[in-house]
């Protein structure tokens, strides 16, 4: 899903929530299969490196890739609209299979359940999503290159529009006003 555009899919019907329930159901077990082969071609590998103290090159790459498919399924599943992705998820769908409506946040690249997107996404700002990286950014100033162009490219993502900023003039506004004579000699006064 590449969309910028928030997406809510809602299902009201019962049986095709149902449907979609039993499709999520089909899709994490043949991930969970995928996983459970992909551990076993490991251990064999690993059986081998125990037996003869070492593995080929291209043996540990193979064990290399394969940690790489393993966590690949894992992170795909994730981001699949079979789960929320908040860990912190207000209802059952971070953990379970559920048949409840998914929400696509582009700047997050996720899908969310209808509750959690109510409680902390819907009223997200631009702004609240600049807090937010900086956050995580270590560099203490302006917005790094990184920030920047996060928030150049999720602008028009938001549902709400930030607040409006307080109006701070500083000196720089005042300098043309400065050069003004009839100023000059107010202040001269
Ligand atoms: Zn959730």
């Amino acid at each position: 899903m590449k969309s910028l555009k928030i997406k809510k899919i809602t299902i009201k019907d019962s049986k095709l929530r149902n449907l979609r329930k039993g499709l999520r159901q089909v899709i994490d077990l043949a991930v969970h299969d995928k996983h459970v082969y992909y551990t076993q071609l490991e251990k064999l590998y690993n059986e081998k490196w125990d037996k003869r103290g070492k593995l080929t090159p291209s043996q540990l790459k193979r064990i290399r890739e394969l940690s790489r498919l393993k966590n690949k399924l894992h992170d795909d599943l994730r981001k699949s609209m079979c789960f929320c992705a908040f860990a912190c998820c207000l209802s059952e769908a971070y953990s379970e299979v559920t048949d409840i409506d998914m929400v696509w946040i582009p700047w997050y690249q996720g899908w969310y359940c209808v509750p959690c997107f109510e409680e902390y996404f819907k009223d997200m700002t631009i702004d609240d999503y600049i807090h937010e990286l900086n956050y995580y950014d270590e560099d203490i100033g302006p917005p790094s290159r990184y920030v920047r162009e996060q928030a150049a490219k999720y602008r028009h993502s938001f549902l709400k529009k930030p607040e409006p900023r307080e109006y701070r003039p500083t000196i720089d506004n005042f300098k043309p006003w400065l050069k003004k004579p009839w100023l000059k000699k107010i202040i001269k006064e």
